[in-house]
């Protein structure tokens, strides 16, 4: 299966004409709560595909757990190894967003921040037998590099989001941990100190990831496009024209786009087309998860 070891969120969405100043009370026009979390994003992302998806991770002993697990359940995500811990709650973010589309969010990582490497161990036979492994930065790290060695010692592959971007970096040793990075813009510039905005720059933030011991690098730049670089091939996928209503998990949907690609089977060039479509589709719908496309919707616009 593809497994997915990460943070499950809620988004608790409030809307208003205009966001409120410190101090200040708005009457807001609605609000949602839906499925959130890098993990859970790109979980739901690859379920609703139709990838066979395991979810591994915390949630709170809460209502909101009970939301999560169920929302994962119903976008196909299998939930067997999503342990609830009682000691803290549920992940949530609580965004605010205002008519122009301006937002201001705050995230409670809870019991996102208490996954550890005994989450691995527990789910030992799980991680052995995945053929592709996503992971993002929203858990502590050394569960997700734990991950990552069980994921490769039984053939599987690894694909890191190197997202929320890290403040300084990250450390040797996790370039050769895993086999594919996928940066956008903000978390390159994190990475190797150069912020891309055209194939060519993409091209070289690229070379610097692959200097430093990464197999794979996929630089996402939103609207511009996506670059990569295998050791075999490298190539620019030009963005797909979509009308962008909301920006949110695009790259979400784009990594659980390249995770069902891979595991089918697709070469790299390929998994990225498919991938890229993924996320350009998520740009045309509101939401987290809720904006992940299903395999029809992308067949239809790779044509
Ligand atoms: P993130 O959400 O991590 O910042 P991006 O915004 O780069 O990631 O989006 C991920 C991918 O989704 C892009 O590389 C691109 O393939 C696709 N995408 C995102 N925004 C658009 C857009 N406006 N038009 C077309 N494709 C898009």
């Amino acid at each position: 299966p593809i497994v997915v070891f990460g943070s499950v969120n809620i988004d608790v969405c409030a809307y208003s004409d205009r966001l409120p100043r410190p101090g200040e009370t708005v009457h807001g026009t609605g609000y949602a709560m839906g499925l959130g979390g890098k993990g859970a994003n790109q979980a739901a992302a690859s379920a609703r595909l139709g990838g066979s998806v395991e979810m591994v991770g915390r949630t709170g002993g809460d209502a909101f757990g009970e939301m999560a697990r169920s929302r994962l359940a119903g976008f196909g995500v299998r939930t067997d190894h999503l342990s609830t811990d009682p000691a803290h709650p549920t992940g949530i973010a609580v965004i605010g967003v205002e008519s122009s589309g301006e937002n201001c969010i705050t995230v409670i990582g809870g019991a996102n921040m208490a996954v550890s490497e005994q989450d691995v161990a527990q789910a030992a036979p799980l991680f052995a037998d995945a053929s592709v492994l996503l992971l993002q930065l929203e858990i502590p790290l050394a569960a997700g590099l734990a991950a990552a060695s069980a994921v490769r010692a039984g053939g599987g592959r690894i694909i890191l989001d190197p997202a929320p971007a890290p403040h300084g970096g990250l450390t040797a040793d996790i370039f050769r941990a895993v086999d594919a990075m996928t940066p956008n813009e903000t978390e390159t510039e994190s990475l190797v100190g150069l912020r891309p905005t055209t194939a060519d720059e993409a091209a070289a933030a690229a070379e610097r990831l692959a200097e430093r011991g990464l197999s794979i690098a996929i630089v996402k730049m939103g609207a511009k496009g996506v670059y990569f670089r295998g050791p075999e091939r490298q190539g620019f996928i030009p963005p797909f024209p979509v009308t962008a209503v909301d920006t949110v998990a695009a790259g979400d949907c784009f990594n659980g786009g390249l995770a069902f690609a891979l595991a089918r089977g697709d070469d790299l060039a390929g998994a990225v087309r498919f991938a890229a479509a993924c996320g350009a589709l998520a740009t045309t719908r509101a939401g987290a998860a809720d904006s992940a496309p299903t395999l029809a919707e992308v067949a239809a616009l790779l044509g």
